[in-house]
């Protein structure tokens, strides 16, 4: 049975065209999925039981189920999900201030193999539909709804208000955005529009290893999300080391393809890197990014890497970030220093969702191990 969050709601009447039925009973629905996180055709109070029942005979309404929720102490929740064929995905709420963030998955596992990533080791299973894009939305939704979390941007903690709904999404979790495009843009499209989410495309953030034409198809899909770019160095030679994407895609191709993005007067492209002691966070890489940069309306986010075992890479101590910073700033190129969030919850992109795999390969082999 097709799934109604696999369609764009204009869609939807071609979807249930036998029915007849006028636009404001789409835009019923469309408000109880998207603005009230109510996916059960009973729930729908203002459509009639005839109406629910031939509904759902007819299309199914399904979410990701989460199978656990893990809390920070800091307060970032990272959820892991169920999709209907068993596989797993992750997303994080990260509250900061007066902003909910969200981040979201996009693809089981993903296979650009960076290798500084963890998601990479599990390579790539599959993309995610626009469906299994958007229900991450819902039910993160669902669960700010029922445990809202307090804005600690005001300085009177007395008069707090609660956030009980997610302002802002990134697509940084699972998986490489840009290689499963089609479901991203669409999925884009729900979360911009007024019949989806209604969010303001500048609160929507897509980060790519750069993929030079699906950047430029972004650019002319005129979405206008922002988009971050994971460079991580600064010449080719180094990137391939650590990107090995970059054999096909190298530098100059992704520089080329942000030339052509029809940014809007203040908007910037966000370029990440990604700082591993020894390999990338010396005082001439600093100087040889702002270079590269400097023709560009760009910012710089630093992230410090966060150690996983197995994993080659340290991360580089305090100092160098901050001098590593300090050069960029002095020659004039913004740059932010990510705050690491949840790390004692597993903080790293796709860190939780592969100890559950690694955990369930553990529990199936088990049983052979016990039988001998
Ligand atoms: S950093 Fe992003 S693009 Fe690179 S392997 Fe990890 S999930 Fe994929």
């Amino acid at each position: 049975m097709e799934d109604l969050l696999d369609y764009l709601p204009e869609q939807w009447p071609s979807l249930f065209s036998a029915l007849s039925l006028p636009k404001w009973r789409y835009d019923q629905i469309a408000d109880w999925v998207f603005q009230k996180e109510v996916v059960e055709w009973e729930m729908m109070k203002n459509l009639s039981k005839d109406l629910q029942t031939t509904l759902a005979s007819a299309v199914s309404l399904s979410l990701p189920s989460p199978v656990s929720i893990l809390e920070s102490k800091d307060g970032t929740k990272k959820i892991l999900f169920h999709l209907k064929d068993g596989q797993m995905i992750e997303s994080v709420i990260i509250p900061r201030g007066d902003r909910a963030t969200l981040c979201i998955s996009s693809q089981v596992g993903c296979g650009i193999g960076c290798r500084f990533c963890r998601t990479a080791e599990m390579g790539l299973i599959r993309n995610l539909t626009m469906g299994e894009i958007v229900g991450q939305v819902i039910l993160a939704n669902k669960i700010l709804r029922e445990n809202p979390i307090q804005d600690t941007s005001s300085l009177r903690s007395y008069d707090r208000p609660f956030l009980n709904r997610i302002n802002h999404i990134v697509f940084m979790g699972m998986g490489e955005p840009l290689a499963n495009i089609d479901h991203v843009i669409n999925s884009l499209r729900v979360l911009t529009s007024p019949e989806g989410f209604g969010m303001s495309p500048r609160r929507v953030t897509l980060s790519t290893s750069g993929l030079p034409s699906k950047i430029i198809e972004l650019g002319e899909s005129g979405i206008p999300v922002n988009l971050a770019i994971s460079l991580t160095a600064a010449d080719d030679q180094t990137r391939e080391q650590l990107m090995p994407i970059n054999r096909h895609y190298p530098i100059k191709a992704i520089l080329d393809a942000v030339r052509q993005l029809p940014l809007k007067k203040r908007q910037r492209v966000t370029f990440e890197y990604v700082l591993l002691a020894g390999v990338n966070d010396r005082p001439e890489d600093a100087k040889k990014l702002a270079r590269l940069l400097a023709p560009f309306k760009s910012k710089v986010n630093l992230i410090a890497f966060n150690p996983y075992e197995g994993s080659p890479f340290s991360r580089p101590s305090n100092d160098s970030i901050l001098l590593f910073q300090k050069i960029l700033l002095e020659k004039m190129v913004p740059t932010t220093i990510r705050q690491s969030r949840g790390d004692d919850i597993l903080g790293a992109c796709g860190q939780l969702a592969w100890e559950k795999k690694t955990e369930q390969k553990e529990i199936s082999w088990s049983p052979v191990v016990f039988s001998t």
